[in-house]
C-alpha cells in the first residue's frame, strides 16, 4: 500500500517530467568519452558536468566533496583493476552526503558519468550529444549508459525533497569516471571510506533488479615459428633447421581457447543460475611479416570472462595452453609465452539481501514484477559489494542500445525507473 507521502512523489515524478527530460538532455551535452588506453580526459566537458551536478545537489543541501584521482595511490590488489600508470586527472570525482535524520538506514546512489566512444558516427541518425527526442525516446552516447540513469537517481531524491519529506537514512550520492575502463573512479571512493547499508547503481537493466556480474581477465598469447623463404619446396624438419609457420602452430592454441570454453559450459563449478559459464576467446590476432616468408610469430590478445566464483581464470588458461603445446614437438621446444593483462573480479550478493526485498516491494506498488537478473560483464558495482562490502543492486532503463549507434532512453520507462528508485529510497531509508 502506498502512504499519501509515497502516492505524492509518485505525482511529482509524473509532473516533472519535463525537467527530467531536460536534465538528461544537458547530460548528455557534456561529451565526456572515456579516454582509451594510453590517453588522458581533454576538453573540459568531464569537469563541466560534475560542476553541473556539484551545484544541483549543493542546491539540494548535500555536503559535498569533489577531487580527481591519483591512480598511482589507489590500493591495488589483485582483481582490483587498478592502473597506477593512468591519467583520471581532468576527470572529477564527486561525492554529494545528506545526513537523514538519523534513525533510517543509509544508501549510497552511484553513477558513472563516463561514455564510450561514439563508434562509426555514419550509423547514427542522431546526434550523439544533442539528446535528440523522437518517438518518446532520448537518443544520445550515455542516454541508457547511464547518465538516464544519474538523471533518475538525482530526480528521485529532488521529488522526494520537493514533497516535503525528511528521510531517516542518510543518502550519499557519487558521479564517478572510468566505470568503462577500470572502475577506478567507484573503487576510489571506497577506498576514501564512503560506506551505506546498501547501494543502488542505475545501470540499464530493463526495470530488472541486477545482483550478480561476471569478472573479467585478459592476456596476450605469443606463438613462435621459424622464418624461412615460403617458396622454398618441402621444408626439412624443424629440428635439423627447417622453417616453422606461427601461424598454422597458432591455430592449435586458438583449438585449445574453443576447448577449454567447451568444457566449462558444462563443467559443474562453471554453472551460475544467472550468469554465464567462463570463456576464453582470442579477440585480436597478428601475425606475420612478410608475404613470403614463414610466419615467426602470431600474437593472440584473449578475452576470458568468469562467474564471480572463479576468481582468476588465469591458471587454468596457462595450463590448458601449455599441455596443449606439450603435445607438439616443435612448441615443447619453443613454448608459446602467455602474459596477464589484468584481470577484475566479478560479484553477487545474496538473493535475500533486504535491499532487494525493499526494490522488489517498491516495484510492486507499481504494477512492475522485476526479476533478479545477472550481467555478463562487470559494472561499478564489483568494488561497492568486493571492497566496501555493500550490498548493491542495479534497477534502470532497457539496455539494448548501450555502447551501440543510435543509443537512447525511453521516457516511459525512465519515469518508471525513477518511480522505482524514489520508492526504494523511502521505504530503505525511511521517512517522516
Ligand atoms: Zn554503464
Amino acid at each position: 500500500m502506498l502512504s499519501e507521502k509515497e502516492r505524492k512523489v509518485l505525482q511529482l515524478i509524473d509532473e516533472n517530467k519535463e525537467k527530467l527530460i531536460e536534465y538528461l538532455r544537458k547530460l548528455i551535452s557534456f561529451k565526456t568519452v572515456t579516454p582509451a588506453s594510453g590517453g588522458k580526459a581533454e576538453g573540459d566537458d568531464y569537469k563541466k558536468l560534475q560542476e553541473f551536478v556539484y551545484k544541483t545537489l549543493e542546491e539540494m543541501g548535500f555536503t559535498l566533496d569533489m577531487w580527481e584521482i591519483d591512480s598511482s595511490t589507489l590500493e591495488n590488489f589483485p582483481g582490483s583493476g587498478v592502473e597506477p600508470e593512468r591519467d583520471l586527472s581532468n576527470m572529477p570525482v564527486v561525492v554529494g552526503e545528506l545526513k537523514g535524520q538519523g534513525k533510517g538506514k543509509s544508501l549510497i546512489l552511484n553513477g558513472h558519468y563516463d561514455v564510450v566512444p561514439v563508434g562509426v558516427i555514419e550509423n547514427w541518425s542522431h546526434d550523439p550529444f544533442k539528446g535528440e527526442i523522437e518517438d518518446n525516446k532520448i537518443f544520445g552516447r550515455g542516454a541508457c549508459d547511464m547518465k538516464g540513469g544519474i538523471a533518475t537517481m538525482i530526480e528521485a531524491v529532488k521529488l522526494i525533497q520537493k514533497a516535503g519529506i525528511k528521510l531517516d537514512g542518510d543518502i550519499t550520492v557519487q558521479t564517478v569516471p572510468e566505470e568503462e575502463m577500470s572502475c577506478m573512479g567507484t573503487l576510489a571512493c571506497c577506498q576514501k571510506g564512503y560506506k551505506a547499508d546498501a547501494a543502488i547503481i542505475p545501470e540499464p537493466t530493463d526495470l530488472d533488479v541486477l545482483i550478480a556480474m561476471r569478472g573479467n581477465a585478459g592476456g596476450k598469447l605469443t606463438v613462435f615459428g621459424r622464418a624461412g623463404h615460403a617458396d622454398e619446396g618441402v621444408q626439412p624438419h624443424w629440428s635439423v633447421g627447417g622453417a616453422v609457420n606461427a601461424i598454422s602452430k597458432s591455430v592449435k592454441m586458438i583449438q585449445a581457447f574453443e576447448e577449454l570454453t567447451e568444457e566449462w559450459r558444462t563443467r559443474p563449478d562453471k554453472q551460475h543460475k544467472l550468469l554465464n559459464p567462463d570463456m576464453v576467446m582470442p579477440t585480436v590476432i597478428r601475425g606475420g611479416e612478410w608475404a613470403v616468408t614463414y610466419p615467426e610469430k602470431v600474437e593472440i590478445a584473449f578475452n576470458a570472462p568468469f562467474i564471480p566464483g572463479t576468481v582468476n581464470p588465469g591458471k587454468e588458461i596457462e595450463e590448458k595452453i601449455m599441455s596443449v603445446a606439450a603435445t607438439d614437438s616443435w612448441m615443447k621446444e619453443h613454448p608459446p609465452k602467455i602474459e596477464s593483462s589484468g584481470w577484475m573480479y566479478g560479484a553477487e550478493i545474496d538473493e535475500n539481501e533486504p535491499i532487494i526485498k525493499a526494490a522488489i516491494e517498491a516495484s510492486r506498488e507499481l504494477g512492475i514484477e522485476p526479476k533478479l537478473t545477472g550481467m555478463d560483464s562487470l559494472t561499478d558495482a564489483i568494488h561497492l559489494i568486493n571492497y566496501s562490502k555493500i550490498p548493491t543492486i542495479s534497477i534502470g532503463v532497457d539496455i539494448s542500445t548501450a555502447h551501440k549507434a543510435d543509443e537512447f532512453a525511453d521516457i516511459g520507462q525512465l519515469i518508471k525507473a525513477t518511480k522505482m528508485i524514489a520508492l526504494t529510497i523511502l521505504r530503505w531509508c525511511g521517512y517522516s
